[in-house]
Protein backbone atom coordinates (compact mmCIF):
# COMPACT_ATOMS: atom_id res chain seq x y z
CA UNK A 1 0.00 0.00 0.00
CA UNK A 2 1.43 3.50 -0.94
CA UNK A 3 0.93 6.18 2.57
CA UNK A 4 -1.08 7.93 0.29
CA UNK A 5 -4.19 4.98 0.20
CA UNK A 6 -7.24 5.17 3.07
CA UNK A 7 -7.31 2.39 5.61
CA UNK A 8 -8.80 -0.60 3.99
CA UNK A 9 -11.63 -2.82 5.40
CA UNK A 10 -10.89 -5.93 4.02
CA UNK A 11 -12.71 -8.23 5.51
CA UNK A 12 -16.58 -8.58 5.11
CA UNK A 13 -19.20 -11.26 6.76
CA UNK A 14 -20.70 -11.84 3.58
CA UNK A 15 -19.55 -14.79 2.22
CA UNK A 16 -17.69 -13.74 -0.77
CA UNK A 17 -16.54 -16.80 -2.74
CA UNK A 18 -12.52 -17.13 -3.79
CA UNK A 19 -12.19 -15.39 -6.96
CA UNK A 20 -15.14 -13.42 -7.02
CA UNK A 21 -15.06 -10.04 -9.47
CA UNK A 22 -16.93 -8.01 -6.26
CA UNK A 23 -14.93 -8.49 -3.30
CA UNK A 24 -15.41 -5.88 -0.50
CA UNK A 25 -12.56 -3.29 -2.04
CA UNK A 26 -14.83 -3.21 -5.24
CA UNK A 27 -18.14 -2.32 -4.53
CA UNK A 28 -19.67 -1.24 -8.04
CA UNK A 29 -23.24 0.41 -8.48
CA UNK A 30 -25.76 -0.75 -10.63
CA UNK A 31 -29.26 -0.98 -11.12
CA UNK A 32 -31.30 -4.49 -10.98
CA UNK A 33 -34.53 -5.81 -10.95
CA UNK A 34 -35.28 -8.82 -8.42
CA UNK A 35 -36.98 -11.48 -10.60
CA UNK A 36 -38.60 -14.74 -9.36
CA UNK A 37 -40.86 -12.93 -7.42
CA UNK A 38 -38.24 -11.67 -5.16
CA UNK A 39 -38.75 -8.98 -2.75
CA UNK A 40 -36.08 -7.81 -0.58
CA UNK A 41 -36.62 -6.55 2.64
CA UNK A 42 -38.11 -3.24 2.72
CA UNK A 43 -38.42 -2.65 -1.19
CA UNK A 44 -40.93 -3.47 -3.76
CA UNK A 45 -40.09 -4.27 -7.62
CA UNK A 46 -39.32 -2.30 -9.87
CA UNK A 47 -35.76 -0.71 -10.82
CA UNK A 48 -33.61 -0.29 -7.67
CA UNK A 49 -29.83 0.34 -7.31
CA UNK A 50 -27.37 -1.82 -5.58
CA UNK A 51 -23.50 -2.60 -5.09
CA UNK A 52 -22.33 -5.92 -5.62
CA UNK A 53 -20.72 -8.14 -3.21
CA UNK A 54 -19.48 -11.81 -4.10
CA UNK A 55 -22.10 -13.41 -5.75
CA UNK A 56 -25.20 -11.20 -4.18
CA UNK A 57 -26.21 -7.70 -4.16
CA UNK A 58 -26.79 -5.49 -1.83
CA UNK A 59 -30.31 -3.44 -1.76
CA UNK A 60 -28.99 0.05 -1.59
CA UNK A 61 -32.99 1.57 -2.25
CA UNK A 62 -33.85 -0.73 0.60
CA UNK A 63 -30.82 0.31 3.32
CA UNK A 64 -31.49 4.30 2.47
CA UNK A 65 -35.52 3.23 2.92
CA UNK A 66 -34.82 1.80 6.43
CA UNK A 67 -31.82 4.86 7.07
CA UNK A 68 -29.05 2.83 7.11
CA UNK A 69 -27.69 5.33 4.80
CA UNK A 70 -28.12 8.64 5.34
CA UNK A 71 -28.99 10.22 1.43
CA UNK A 72 -29.91 13.66 0.13
CA UNK A 73 -33.42 13.70 -1.56
CA UNK A 74 -34.00 10.00 -1.56
CA UNK A 75 -31.31 9.64 -4.64
CA UNK A 76 -30.63 6.10 -4.05
CA UNK A 77 -34.43 5.27 -4.06
CA UNK A 78 -34.29 6.00 -7.70
CA UNK A 79 -34.51 3.85 -11.05
CA UNK A 80 -30.90 5.10 -12.31
CA UNK A 81 -27.48 6.43 -10.81
CA UNK A 82 -28.08 9.71 -12.36
CA UNK A 83 -28.73 11.46 -8.93
CA UNK A 84 -26.23 10.03 -7.24
CA UNK A 85 -23.83 10.56 -9.76
CA UNK A 86 -24.47 14.13 -10.15
CA UNK A 87 -23.98 14.48 -6.20
CA UNK A 88 -20.25 14.55 -6.22
CA UNK A 89 -17.09 13.30 -4.92
CA UNK A 90 -17.39 14.21 -1.60
CA UNK A 91 -21.45 12.24 -1.32
CA UNK A 92 -19.60 9.31 -3.68
CA UNK A 93 -16.66 8.66 -1.07
CA UNK A 94 -19.40 9.45 2.11
CA UNK A 95 -21.62 6.70 0.46
CA UNK A 96 -18.89 3.87 -0.55
CA UNK A 97 -17.17 4.67 3.32
CA UNK A 98 -20.72 3.78 4.88
CA UNK A 99 -21.32 0.73 2.40
CA UNK A 100 -18.06 -0.72 3.55
CA UNK A 101 -18.77 -0.49 7.44
CA UNK A 102 -22.76 -2.10 6.62
CA UNK A 103 -20.77 -4.94 5.15
CA UNK A 104 -18.09 -5.39 7.24
CA UNK A 105 -18.80 -4.49 10.75
CA UNK A 106 -20.19 -7.47 12.22
CA UNK A 107 -22.95 -5.51 14.36
CA UNK A 108 -24.82 -4.30 11.13
CA UNK A 109 -24.78 -7.51 9.55
CA UNK A 110 -28.35 -8.27 11.68
CA UNK A 111 -29.67 -5.54 9.84
CA UNK A 112 -28.51 -5.85 6.51
CA UNK A 113 -28.12 -9.40 5.50
CA UNK A 114 -31.68 -8.93 4.63
CA UNK A 115 -30.90 -6.37 1.72
CA UNK A 116 -28.88 -8.95 -0.16
CA UNK A 117 -29.99 -10.58 -3.01
CA UNK A 118 -28.41 -13.05 -4.85
CA UNK A 119 -27.27 -12.02 -8.37
CA UNK A 120 -28.84 -15.22 -9.85
CA UNK A 121 -31.86 -13.54 -8.95
CA UNK A 122 -32.02 -10.15 -10.67
CA UNK A 123 -31.77 -8.95 -13.94
CA UNK A 124 -29.77 -5.93 -14.93
CA UNK A 125 -30.22 -2.71 -16.34
CA UNK A 126 -28.77 0.02 -17.50
CA UNK A 127 -27.37 1.69 -14.71
CA UNK A 128 -27.44 5.27 -15.80
CA UNK A 129 -29.09 7.49 -18.56
CA UNK A 130 -26.55 8.22 -20.89
CA UNK A 131 -26.45 12.03 -21.58
CA UNK A 132 -23.46 12.40 -24.47
CA UNK A 133 -21.31 9.75 -25.54
CA UNK A 134 -17.50 10.53 -26.97
CA UNK A 135 -15.65 7.66 -28.29
CA UNK A 136 -11.47 7.44 -28.44
CA UNK A 137 -8.90 6.47 -30.05
CA UNK A 138 -6.38 6.13 -27.97
CA UNK A 139 -4.24 3.04 -28.40
CA UNK A 140 -1.42 3.57 -30.71
CA UNK A 141 -0.92 -0.43 -31.31
CA UNK A 142 -4.78 -0.09 -32.51
CA UNK A 143 -4.08 3.09 -34.44
CA UNK A 144 -1.00 1.62 -36.02
CA UNK A 145 -2.30 -1.54 -37.09
CA UNK A 146 -5.88 -0.15 -38.61
CA UNK A 147 -3.50 2.80 -40.28
CA UNK A 148 -1.83 -0.03 -42.07
CA UNK A 149 -5.32 -1.78 -42.85
CA UNK A 150 -7.39 1.02 -44.35
CA UNK A 151 -4.71 3.27 -45.25
CA UNK A 152 -1.80 1.07 -46.49
CA UNK A 153 -0.33 3.74 -48.88
CA UNK A 154 -0.44 6.85 -46.36
CA UNK A 155 1.70 6.57 -42.64
CA UNK A 156 -0.51 4.81 -39.98
CA UNK A 157 -0.34 7.66 -37.97
CA UNK A 158 -2.49 10.84 -39.19
CA UNK A 159 -0.42 13.81 -38.43
CA UNK A 160 -2.16 14.58 -35.75
CA UNK A 161 -2.64 11.87 -33.66
CA UNK A 162 0.66 12.38 -31.50
CA UNK A 163 -0.79 16.17 -30.52
CA UNK A 164 -4.67 15.18 -29.36
CA UNK A 165 -6.56 12.48 -28.30
CA UNK A 166 -8.45 11.83 -31.64
CA UNK A 167 -12.45 11.47 -31.23
CA UNK A 168 -15.92 11.62 -32.40
CA UNK A 169 -19.80 11.93 -30.70
CA UNK A 170 -21.17 8.63 -30.62
CA UNK A 171 -24.65 7.81 -30.07
CA UNK A 172 -26.11 7.59 -26.72
CA UNK A 173 -29.43 6.59 -27.38
CA UNK A 174 -27.88 3.35 -28.69
CA UNK A 175 -25.63 2.51 -25.93
CA UNK A 176 -27.37 -0.72 -24.05
CA UNK A 177 -26.32 -2.98 -21.08
CA UNK A 178 -24.23 -6.42 -21.39
CA UNK A 179 -26.60 -8.90 -22.39
CA UNK A 180 -28.62 -6.80 -24.90
CA UNK A 181 -28.92 -8.86 -28.29
CA UNK A 182 -27.38 -6.90 -31.20
CA UNK A 183 -29.06 -7.13 -34.63
CA UNK A 184 -26.75 -7.36 -37.40
CA UNK A 185 -26.92 -3.84 -39.29
CA UNK A 186 -27.33 -2.94 -42.51
CA UNK A 187 -26.52 -0.50 -44.75
CA UNK A 188 -24.12 0.78 -47.50
CA UNK A 189 -20.88 -0.65 -48.08
CA UNK A 190 -18.83 -0.79 -51.96
CA UNK A 191 -16.05 -3.61 -52.07
CA UNK A 192 -12.61 -2.00 -53.37
CA UNK A 193 -13.33 -3.74 -56.54
CA UNK A 194 -16.92 -2.66 -57.09
CA UNK A 195 -18.20 0.08 -59.18
CA UNK A 196 -20.93 1.09 -56.75
CA UNK A 197 -21.93 0.65 -53.39
CA UNK A 198 -24.87 -2.04 -52.72
CA UNK A 199 -27.65 -2.10 -49.74
CA UNK A 200 -27.53 -5.20 -47.18
CA UNK A 201 -26.73 -6.84 -44.31
CA UNK A 202 -22.94 -6.06 -42.78
CA UNK A 203 -20.28 -8.61 -43.77
CA UNK A 204 -18.03 -7.54 -41.52
CA UNK A 205 -19.46 -7.02 -38.17
CA UNK A 206 -16.95 -6.62 -35.61
CA UNK A 207 -16.40 -5.43 -31.67
CA UNK A 208 -14.16 -3.13 -30.30
CA UNK A 209 -12.66 -3.83 -26.79
CA UNK A 210 -12.65 -0.69 -24.51
CA UNK A 211 -12.80 1.13 -21.35
CA UNK A 212 -15.82 3.71 -20.49
CA UNK A 213 -15.30 6.58 -17.92
CA UNK A 214 -18.71 7.84 -16.40
CA UNK A 215 -19.39 11.63 -15.68
CA UNK A 216 -21.00 12.17 -13.09
CA UNK A 217 -20.23 16.02 -11.61
CA UNK A 218 -21.19 18.51 -14.44
CA UNK A 219 -19.60 21.57 -15.80
CA UNK A 220 -20.68 24.93 -17.23
CA UNK A 221 -21.01 25.34 -20.75
CA UNK A 222 -17.94 28.15 -21.78
CA UNK A 223 -15.15 26.30 -18.41
CA UNK A 224 -12.41 24.18 -19.63
CA UNK A 225 -12.07 21.61 -17.04
CA UNK A 226 -8.29 20.94 -16.60
CA UNK A 227 -6.13 17.84 -16.82
CA UNK A 228 -6.71 17.57 -12.88
CA UNK A 229 -10.19 17.47 -13.11
CA UNK A 230 -10.70 13.74 -13.79
CA UNK A 231 -11.52 12.31 -9.93
CA UNK A 232 -13.86 15.35 -9.60
CA UNK A 233 -15.71 14.81 -12.73
CA UNK A 234 -15.85 11.18 -13.13
CA UNK A 235 -17.45 8.85 -10.88
CA UNK A 236 -16.40 5.01 -12.24
CA UNK A 237 -15.43 2.66 -15.11
CA UNK A 238 -17.43 0.06 -16.99
CA UNK A 239 -15.96 -2.26 -19.90
CA UNK A 240 -17.44 -1.16 -23.51
CA UNK A 241 -17.90 -2.96 -26.38
CA UNK A 242 -17.96 -0.62 -29.44
CA UNK A 243 -19.72 -3.01 -32.08
CA UNK A 244 -18.70 -1.84 -35.80
CA UNK A 245 -19.49 -2.67 -39.47
CA UNK A 246 -16.41 -2.71 -40.54
CA UNK A 247 -17.54 -2.42 -44.85
CA UNK A 248 -20.39 0.10 -43.56
CA UNK A 249 -17.84 2.07 -41.99
CA UNK A 250 -14.86 2.01 -44.30
CA UNK A 251 -17.20 3.45 -46.75
CA UNK A 252 -18.74 6.10 -45.11
CA UNK A 253 -15.97 7.60 -42.67
CA UNK A 254 -14.14 9.63 -45.08
CA UNK A 255 -14.03 12.59 -44.05
CA UNK A 256 -16.33 13.33 -41.15
CA UNK A 257 -15.43 9.87 -38.94
CA UNK A 258 -17.33 6.80 -37.75
CA UNK A 259 -21.54 7.52 -38.58
CA UNK A 260 -23.82 4.35 -39.01
CA UNK A 261 -21.01 1.81 -39.13
CA UNK A 262 -21.16 2.00 -35.18
CA UNK A 263 -24.27 3.93 -34.16
CA UNK A 264 -26.21 0.53 -34.14
CA UNK A 265 -25.72 -0.88 -30.68
CA UNK A 266 -22.28 -0.23 -27.86
CA UNK A 267 -22.59 -2.56 -25.13
CA UNK A 268 -21.74 -1.73 -21.31
CA UNK A 269 -21.43 -3.56 -18.40
CA UNK A 270 -23.69 -3.59 -15.87
CA UNK A 271 -21.44 -2.53 -12.86
CA UNK A 272 -19.78 0.64 -12.10
CA UNK A 273 -16.65 0.36 -10.67
CA UNK A 274 -15.46 3.58 -8.69
CA UNK A 275 -12.77 5.35 -9.49
CA UNK A 276 -11.99 4.93 -5.83
CA UNK A 277 -11.69 1.60 -5.88
CA UNK A 278 -9.17 1.32 -8.81
CA UNK A 279 -6.51 3.40 -6.68
CA UNK A 280 -4.21 0.42 -6.43
CA UNK A 281 -4.45 0.03 -10.49
CA UNK A 282 -3.07 3.80 -11.04
CA UNK A 283 -0.15 3.65 -13.39
CA UNK A 284 1.85 6.32 -15.21
CA UNK A 285 0.69 6.23 -18.53
CA UNK A 286 2.84 5.78 -21.44
CA UNK A 287 6.17 8.20 -22.28
CA UNK A 288 4.81 11.14 -24.75
CA UNK A 289 7.17 12.36 -27.38
CA UNK A 290 6.49 14.80 -28.51
CA UNK A 291 5.56 16.70 -25.32
CA UNK A 292 1.69 17.29 -25.77
CA UNK A 293 0.40 21.37 -25.57
CA UNK A 294 0.11 22.73 -21.99
CA UNK A 295 -3.43 21.57 -21.20
CA UNK A 296 -2.52 18.22 -21.88
CA UNK A 297 0.42 17.45 -20.04
CA UNK A 298 -0.24 15.04 -16.93
CA UNK A 299 -0.33 16.12 -13.15
CA UNK A 300 -1.22 12.72 -12.17
CA UNK A 301 -1.00 8.76 -12.99
CA UNK A 302 -4.04 7.76 -14.77
CA UNK A 303 -3.15 5.27 -16.34
CA UNK A 304 -4.68 1.62 -15.09
CA UNK A 305 -3.69 -1.44 -15.09
CA UNK A 306 -6.93 -3.05 -16.22
CA UNK A 307 -6.07 -7.14 -17.96
CA UNK A 308 -8.99 -7.48 -20.52
CA UNK A 309 -10.11 -10.69 -21.79
CA UNK A 310 -12.01 -10.92 -24.77
CA UNK A 311 -14.25 -14.35 -25.06
CA UNK A 312 -15.73 -15.24 -28.49
CA UNK A 313 -18.30 -18.23 -28.08
CA UNK A 314 -16.14 -19.92 -25.44
CA UNK A 315 -12.59 -19.05 -26.77
CA UNK A 316 -10.41 -16.16 -25.44
CA UNK A 317 -9.26 -14.58 -28.31
CA UNK A 318 -7.18 -12.05 -27.00
CA UNK A 319 -5.90 -9.96 -23.59
CA UNK A 320 -5.60 -6.85 -24.62
CA UNK A 321 -3.44 -4.44 -21.59
CA UNK A 322 -5.43 -1.62 -20.97
CA UNK A 323 -1.83 0.06 -19.38
CA UNK A 324 -0.63 0.25 -22.89
CA UNK A 325 -2.79 3.36 -23.73
CA UNK A 326 -0.86 6.48 -24.98
CA UNK A 327 -3.90 9.17 -23.65
CA UNK A 328 -4.75 8.70 -20.61
CA UNK A 329 -8.85 9.55 -19.23
CA UNK A 330 -7.31 12.62 -17.52
CA UNK A 331 -5.99 13.95 -20.68
CA UNK A 332 -9.15 12.73 -23.23
CA UNK A 333 -11.55 14.68 -20.50
CA UNK A 334 -9.54 17.77 -21.02
CA UNK A 335 -9.83 17.61 -24.54
CA UNK A 336 -13.32 17.24 -24.63
CA UNK A 337 -13.53 20.00 -22.88
CA UNK A 338 -11.36 22.75 -24.23
CA UNK A 339 -13.38 24.15 -26.26
CA UNK A 340 -15.89 25.06 -23.29
CA UNK A 341 -18.26 22.34 -24.09
CA UNK A 342 -19.68 21.36 -20.88
CA UNK A 343 -20.36 17.75 -19.27
CA UNK A 344 -23.47 16.38 -18.19
CA UNK A 345 -24.03 13.82 -15.57
CA UNK A 346 -24.01 10.43 -17.40
CA UNK A 347 -21.73 11.18 -20.26
CA UNK A 348 -19.84 8.82 -21.14
CA UNK A 349 -16.53 8.51 -22.79
CA UNK A 350 -15.01 5.53 -24.27
CA UNK A 351 -11.35 5.23 -24.73
CA UNK A 352 -11.15 3.94 -28.34
CA UNK A 353 -9.84 0.07 -29.25
CA UNK A 354 -7.48 -1.55 -26.30
CA UNK A 355 -4.86 -3.27 -28.44
CA UNK A 356 -1.26 -3.88 -27.36
CA UNK A 357 1.82 -4.91 -29.27
CA UNK A 358 1.48 -8.57 -29.50
CA UNK A 359 -0.80 -10.31 -32.24
CA UNK A 360 -2.68 -11.72 -28.84
CA UNK A 361 -3.51 -8.63 -27.57
CA UNK A 362 -6.01 -6.93 -30.27
CA UNK A 363 -8.97 -5.83 -28.95
CA UNK A 364 -10.84 -5.71 -32.50
CA UNK A 365 -11.28 -8.97 -34.85
CA UNK A 366 -10.36 -6.39 -37.81
CA UNK A 367 -6.79 -6.26 -36.04
CA UNK A 368 -6.58 -9.95 -34.82
CA UNK A 369 -7.88 -11.28 -38.49
CA UNK A 370 -5.85 -8.80 -40.39
CA UNK A 371 -8.81 -7.76 -41.96
CA UNK A 372 -9.73 -11.27 -43.20
CA UNK A 373 -5.97 -12.38 -44.09
CA UNK A 374 -5.70 -14.71 -41.00
CA UNK A 375 -8.82 -15.99 -39.52
CA UNK A 376 -8.89 -16.59 -35.54
CA UNK A 377 -9.66 -19.99 -34.59
CA UNK A 378 -12.07 -20.66 -31.71
CA UNK A 379 -12.14 -23.71 -29.25
CA UNK A 380 -15.04 -25.42 -31.72
CA UNK A 381 -12.38 -25.90 -34.86
CA UNK A 382 -14.67 -23.22 -36.71
CA UNK A 383 -12.70 -20.04 -37.72
CA UNK A 384 -13.87 -16.20 -38.12
CA UNK A 385 -12.35 -13.06 -39.66
CA UNK A 386 -15.83 -11.42 -38.39
CA UNK A 387 -18.69 -12.18 -36.43
CA UNK A 388 -21.94 -14.56 -37.65
CA UNK A 389 -24.89 -14.73 -36.40
CA UNK A 390 -25.62 -16.73 -33.35
CA UNK A 391 -22.01 -15.56 -31.78
CA UNK A 392 -21.56 -14.39 -28.33
CA UNK A 393 -18.87 -11.65 -27.35
CA UNK A 394 -17.69 -11.38 -23.71
CA UNK A 395 -15.30 -8.86 -22.28
CA UNK A 396 -14.19 -9.24 -18.98
CA UNK A 397 -11.44 -6.98 -17.08
CA UNK A 398 -9.42 -7.37 -13.59
CA UNK A 399 -7.39 -5.33 -11.78
CA UNK A 400 -5.11 -4.67 -8.68
CA UNK A 401 -7.66 -3.91 -5.84
CA UNK A 402 -7.14 -2.26 -2.47
CA UNK A 403 -5.16 -4.10 0.29
CA UNK A 404 -3.51 -6.86 -2.24
CA UNK A 405 -7.22 -7.65 -3.47
CA UNK A 406 -7.77 -8.63 -7.39
CA UNK A 407 -11.18 -7.02 -8.11
CA UNK A 408 -13.02 -7.55 -11.97
CA UNK A 409 -15.63 -5.97 -13.82
CA UNK A 410 -18.35 -8.48 -14.11
CA UNK A 411 -18.90 -8.91 -17.70
CA UNK A 412 -19.62 -7.01 -21.30
CA UNK A 413 -21.65 -9.62 -23.52
CA UNK A 414 -23.91 -9.30 -26.30
CA UNK A 415 -25.37 -11.99 -29.12
CA UNK A 416 -25.79 -11.36 -32.67
CA UNK A 417 -28.79 -11.68 -34.14
CA UNK A 418 -29.99 -11.85 -37.71
CA UNK A 419 -30.41 -8.74 -39.61
CA UNK A 420 -33.94 -7.59 -39.49
MN1 LIG B 1 -14.38 2.50 -30.74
Amino acid sequence: MTPSEPAVASHTWVAVPEGSDFPVTNLPYGVFCPNNGSRPNGGGGGRRIGVAIGDQILDLSAAAARGLIDEPSQMLRADSLNQFLASGRPEWDRIRARVTQLLCEESQRGAVERMLIPQADAEMCLPFEVADYVDFYASMDHALNVGAIFRPDSPALPANWKHLPIGYHGRAGTVVVSGTDVVRPSGQRKPADAQAPTYGPSQRLDIEAEVGFVVGTPSERGAQVSIGGLADHVFGVVLLNDWSARDIQAWEYVPLGPFLGKSFATTISPWVVPLAALEAARIAGPAQEPEPLRYLRRAEDWGLDLSIEVDCNGTVISRPPFATMYWTADQQLAHLTVNGASLRTGDLFASGTVSGPEPGQRGSLLELSWSGRDPVTLGDGSTRSFLEDGDTVTLRASAPGLGGTRIGFGTCTGTIRPAS
